[in-house]
């Protein structure tokens, strides 16, 4: 008994926890110290004084208090007079979310306008400490004052492309909750597999909610054998329901159409256009397979399964989808033609009758909706075949359909796949990263984002409501890496939703995060450290002919580096400021973070060859979207790795790449050596021809090598292939390279045919 007391006392940290509301994330509006000199103790004897609103918030206080500390507070609905927190409503404050945290010596007063401002006022206590067993935590004598930027903050889950179980559900819950997200956009419906019980149609989770195994990695030939699925019945929908909402998150399902729709499909044959039958899809993409919008049993469909959502789900947004609807299926069936007849639709211009019928059946949907007092949520192709009604619209595709609806005075929520797809890597060393979309996403990005587009008037900015994360599933198998894919960048997220543009400070908000990663370890939550990499910059002096390159870490960490290839350690080249390089050297670097350890060692092979310094003329142009930093990435020295939007990458689809270097003086040349980065599913392949041709006047050139390459076929792997073209020996001023894309890959149903990606134009 009394070892047992002995242990347990030493296993308290006997000081004090100080809370700093500096460091909470999103940053709260206003912070003001009252007393430098006195502070607030939060300890086993305070009591948590709620009013009738309040009670589960006091719950929750406790919990997290509890969880966090070992400090266990009692909970009293009575007035408390001494060492109290009081949780209240407070009418005066403004807006529905907000709230004020004013502490005194005596107690800690948490004030909302409404209980949702309690909860927020509690996650900012709560984010105020580092997580650590204490027997106190000392609040610091302050008045916060705090509300949202918007009131739509919002991360969608897919959970049809890989199924989450109801406890994960709960946890991703808890992850919103703790960054002030109040939308959870649940994607329940997909080619791959159907994930919610619907009473009046059981096929679809008896049929349709587990396929007989997936596709290994990006749509490679190979499949994994296992049988994978789940499905959420009502009850456990209802309870998610209820757990969410006394955390302030409203639930969005959504069930896509009349495109994604395969799992539909696979369960009731006859809503297709051809009959099926079909299958759960094992692959990633766009299914031409979609409802048949002429099919009267395809409406009676769609009114039982939202029909039975709308019931499960009392908030009052409901997503119909509406995205990536092939129309393949309907331009080639008699019963879509003969509705697209009926309803006396033709082509008009930039608007096709195929196009008019989804905007018919989403409006079906949207009517069904309406009259049960929900109001929809669609993707941006909504807009294509024009949009009625008080619709939202979910802008993924850029922002332009954010703009052009904002203008159109409908709400928006920005989700573009730059800013807002956290399925993508969150780092350019994808080598050393879990396989993610491809794509590329770091926290900085995120952090920088402005939901509200330059372009749209005081008043046309309204209709922005807010933004929303998306974690699309494809390539995050288990939950633990939607918790990688998630933190930190949700954090970012939180300040982009949360705070006032101009408040945000990314050296703040590096500095500030230690707070909550503890608070993620101490949550057991599996986070990227990818923030803390080195990060290096690169800039070609031609004239001086070096490479000057900049080392940099969050919260100034320390660098090392060395140049040979070794590996660096702290007892070697402590980077102190820019340094030039003159030869090709392989750079690696290390950030030491106190506290954090040792990132990943950062490792650039930087290849000065012939082609380096020298004038470079591109006589084409890349694809828009595919520059990079404009020509001079081709003899920029640096390669790029699978991921093509590192920026290593120029991509050519419309043109051939055809570029000239100026050696200068007469220079020896016997080899050009061209890499390309292919990407299947993004229509990104290797070269079909490559030809290159010297010259020593820059007028007539003579051609020294030139190779064709076949098709590639769908079992070759993605990734990057060198292409070296040796030839005699030659003197030359001049070199001019041709690299021709596939325009007519073999399988590929690619309109305009497909791009290729080129890193540098290496001369040797
Ligand atoms: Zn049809």
């Amino acid at each position: 008994m009394t070892i047992g007391l002995i242990m347990l006392a030493t296993s308290i940290n006997a000081i004090a926890i100080v809370s700093d509301f500096n460091n909470v994330i999103p940053r709260p509006n206003n912070i003001t110290i009252l007393s430098d000199s006195d502070h607030f103790s939060l300890n086993n004897n305070t009591v948590v004084c709620y009013d009738i609103d309040n009670e589960s918030n006091s719950i929750h206080l406790r919990k997290y208090i509890k969880d966090a500390t070992g400090i266990d507070l009692k909970t009293t609905h009575k007035k408390h007079c001494k060492n109290f927190v009081r949780l209240a409503i407070n009418e005066k404050i403004y807006n529905p979310e907000g709230y004020r945290i004013s502490v005194s010596k005596n107690c800690c007063l948490i004030e909302g306008k409404t209980k949702a401002g309690v909860f927020y006022g509690i996650q900012t206590l709560r984010k105020s400490f580092v997580p650590e067993k204490s027997a106190s935590i000392d609040i610091p004598i302050v008045l916060v004052e705090d509300e949202p930027r918007f009131g739509y903050r919002g991360a969608l889950l897919d959970v049809s492309r890989h199924f989450f179980k109801t406890e994960d559900i709960y946890r991703f819950i808890d992850m919103l909750a703790l960054h002030n997200l109040n939308i959870f956009h649940w994607h329940l419906s997909d080619d791959q597999g159907w994930r919610i019980e619907i009473k009046s149609r059981p096929e679809l989770t008896a049929k349709a909610s587990v396929r007989p195994e997936t596709v290994i990695g990006h749509n490679t030939p190979k499949y994994d054998g296992k049988p994978h699925g789940g499905f959420y019945t009502q009850q456990e929908v209802r309870d998610i329901v209820e757990y969410a909402s006394d955390r302030n998150i409203v639930i969005v399902p959504e069930i896509d159409l009349p495109g994604h729709a395969q799992a539909s499909l696979t369960a009731y044959p006859n809503i297709g256009c051809t009959g099926g039958p079909y299958e759960l899809w094992k692959i990633w993409g766009v299914s031409e397979e979609v409802l048949c919008a002429g099919n009267d049993s395809t409406y009676r469909f769609i009114e039982d399964v939202l029909g039975e959502v709308a019931d499960m789900f009392p908030g009052e947004l409901i997503h119909i989808g509406g995205d990536e609807c092939p129309k393949t299926r309907w331009k080639n069936c008699a019963k879509c033609q003969a509705k697209i007849k009926e309803l006396g639709l033709t082509d008009q211009p930039g608007r096709t009758a195929e196009q008019q019928l989804q905007r018919y059946i989403m409006e079906f949907a949207q009517d069904f909706l309406t009259k049960r007092g929900k109001r929809v949520i669609g993707w941006d192709e909504m807009l294509e075949g024009g949009i009625g009604g008080n619709a939202v619209i979910m802008s993924w595709q850029g922002e332009k359909g954010g703009i052009e609806a904002a203008k159109m005075g409908l709400d928006v929520i920005m989700t573009p796949t730059s800013h807002m797809y956290f399925d993508y890597y969150q780092t350019s060393d994808i080598e050393n990263e879990p396989n993610a979309n491809d794509g590329y996403l770091p926290i900085e990005k995120v952090y920088g984002y402005d939901p509200v587009p330059k372009e749209l008037t005081p008043e046309q900015s309204k209709h922005i409501i807010g933004s929303q994360a998306c974690l699309w599933s494809a390539y995050i198998p288990t939950f633990k890496d939607v918790e990688y894919m998630s933190l930190p960048r949700l954090a970012a997220l939180s300040e982009v939703q949360w705070c006032m543009h101009e408040n945000k400070d990314y050296k703040r908000f590096t500095n500030s995060l230690e707070t909550l990663l503890r608070q993620y370890d101490s949550m057991g939550l599996n986070y990227s450290r990818r923030l803390f990499d080195v990060d290096a910059k690169f800039s070609t002096d031609a004239d001086a002919k070096h490479i000057m390159v900049t080392l940099d870490a969050v919260n100034n960490a320390k660098i090392y580096y060395t140049l040979d290839g070794s590996e660096p350690d702290t007892k070697k080249n402590l980077y102190t400021k820019p340094f030039e390089i003159t030869n090709s050297s392989t750079l690696k670097a290390i950030a030491i973070h106190d506290g954090f350890g040792t990132g990943p060692v950062y490792n650039e092979k930087i290849d000065i060859h012939k082609g380096v310094f020298r004038n470079i003329t591109l006589h084409t142009s890349p694809s828009s979207n595919w520059c990079a930093a404009g020509c001079q990435t081709l003899n920029d020295a640096l390669h790029g790795n699978a991921n093509r939007e590192s920026g290593r990458w120029m991509g050519f689809r419309e043109e051939d790449l055809v570029a000239t270097i100026e050696l200068g003086d007469d220079n020896e040349v016997s080899e050009v050596e061209v890499s390309t980065c292919m990407v299947k599913n993004k229509w990104s392949f290797h070269a079909s021809k490559i030809v290159v041709e010297l010259s020593g006047d820059g007028v007539t050139f003579t051609t020294v090598a030139t190779e064709e390459y076949p098709h590639i076929t769908w079992d070759q792997n993605d990734g990057v292939r060198k292409h070296s073209l040796k030839f005699e020996p030659s003197i030359a001023r001049y070199v001019r390279v041709t690299v021709q894309p596939d325009r007519k890959p073999e399988g590929h149903n690619v309109h305009g045919g497909g791009y290729v990606f080129v890193d540098e134009i290496v001369i040797r």
